[in-house]
């Protein structure tokens, strides 16, 4: 773990040097593959470096480091990033081999679509419907929203309902963004921009039956039971990445501010002892789903805690540089807009928080 901590912290110099270029234009990121970052994650979970049930603290060691390099590189690049945590949970080696085969003929890029523009990311009110074809596949119709890399995704993983189920009898599919049927349009972002948000139309598209995730498994672990799991999994990733934006502003202050004294060097301090913390909570959270994946309440606690961080400590480390710092330190300004983002990133704050009054109240979580 400590190699893998040092090797991708070696790259942050270079992810932060192309942070501004990639807030400004999400594309540059093509000109970028040959970055050892890059070239990591289009790799990761594929040949990558996960070691079987570490792979979620894995995923937070790498997200940190990157994150604190550049969030919107980390989320801008190719690779398997939301989709291959999903094929590990509901993919089939078959189709395990067709995403990692297509993602292996070149850069690809691949999205992952759950949310809603009406619905937002509410999964038991989820509209976009798959309607059986007769032949064991689907059509795919319905509408999305804050999908990251979705127009230029070669594959997308998109949620939908199954036409003629009950309200959560949701299903996620493979979806080759070639088919007639699937258009994506960017977005206006105020953060994470690299990743170039995107609205989705789905207007019919076809999906073979070997494209449907999780009909090998029993008929207990479809749908929702192995979707939590999913997003068990990735959680902590969100909050490493908000840790990572948290120590890029306070790396900030550091290097710019030189010595800091009374107050000041106080504030500054007592934001360092919170990122420690968060980090503490953040590998626990980590832990408990690599050991058992159904313990996704830490993970909850650990995303909002360090959301909120993460906002906390970039409009602290602006306020070390008074009036006019957004204009003056353009990597602090953006530092805070991508923060903001993370807050809403699987799932806004005060659902994490319900995720997690319920683990208590279940007895799921050990209170202190
Ligand atoms: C940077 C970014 C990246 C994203 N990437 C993707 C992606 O790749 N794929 C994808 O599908 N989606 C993505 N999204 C969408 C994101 O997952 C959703 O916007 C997010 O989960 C919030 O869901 P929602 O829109 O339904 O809002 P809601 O859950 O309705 O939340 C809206 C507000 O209401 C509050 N709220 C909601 N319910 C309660 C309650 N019961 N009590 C108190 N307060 C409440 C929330 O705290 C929040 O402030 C992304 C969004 C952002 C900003």
């Amino acid at each position: 773990m400590a190699r893998l901590r040092d090797r991708t912290a070696s790259w942050a110099g270079e992810l932060r040097a192309g942070a501004l270029g990639l807030d400004r234009d999400p594309e540059a990121i093509r000109d970028r593959l040959e970055e050892p970052a890059v070239r990591f994650l289009a790799e990761l979970g594929g040949d990558g470096p996960v070691t079987p049930g570490r792979d979620t603290l894995e995923r937070v060691v790498v997200a940190e480091e990157l994150a604190r390099g550049d969030a919107g590189a980390l989320l801008a690049s190719p690779g398997p990033s939301m989709s291959g945590v999903l094929l590990a949970v509901l993919g089939s080696p078959e189709q395990r081999d067709w995403f990692y085969g297509r993602l292996g003929e070149r850069p690809t890029w691949t999205c992952f679509a759950l949310t809603e523009p009406e619905r937002g990311s509410a999964i038991g009110e989820m509209s976009s419907v798959l309607t059986p074809d007769g032949d064991g596949g689907y059509v795919l119709h319905g509408t999305k929203r804050y999908v990251g890399n979705a127009s230029r995704a070669g594959v997308a993983a998109v949620f939908a309902r199954v036409a003629g189920t009950e309200r959560l009898g949701v299903t996620a599919v493979l979806v080759d963004t070639a088919d007639p049927g699937y258009r994506a349009r960017p977005l206006p972002m105020l953060g994470l921009r690299g990743a170039q948000f995107s609205s989705v139309s789905l207007d019919g598209v076809r999906v073979p039956a070997d494209r449907v995730l999780g009909t090998h498994l029993s008929p207990a672990r479809r749908g929702m039971w192995s979707i939590v799991q999913v997003f068990n999994r990735l959680r902590p990733s969100v909050a490493a990445i908000a840790l990572g934006i948290a120590r890029a502003a306070h790396e900030y202050v550091g290097e710019q501010r030189g010595t800091l004294r009374g107050a000041e060097r106080e504030r500054y301090e007592e934001l360092g002892r919170r990122i420690d913390a968060a980090r503490l909570l953040t590998y626990r959270a980590a832990d408990a789903v690599d050991a058992r994946p159904s313990a996704g309440h830490l993970g909850s606690a650990a995303k909002a805690r360090a959301a909120v961080l993460a906002e906390d400590v970039t409009r602290s480390a602006l306020g070390f540089f008074g009036p006019g710092a957004r204009l003056d330190h353009p990597l602090l300004d953006k530092l805070a807009r991508d923060a903001r983002g993370v807050e809403f990133m699987e799932g806004a704050g005060n659902i994490q928080k319900l995720t997690l009054f319920h683990g208590l109240q279940a007895g799921k979580v050990g209170r202190p």
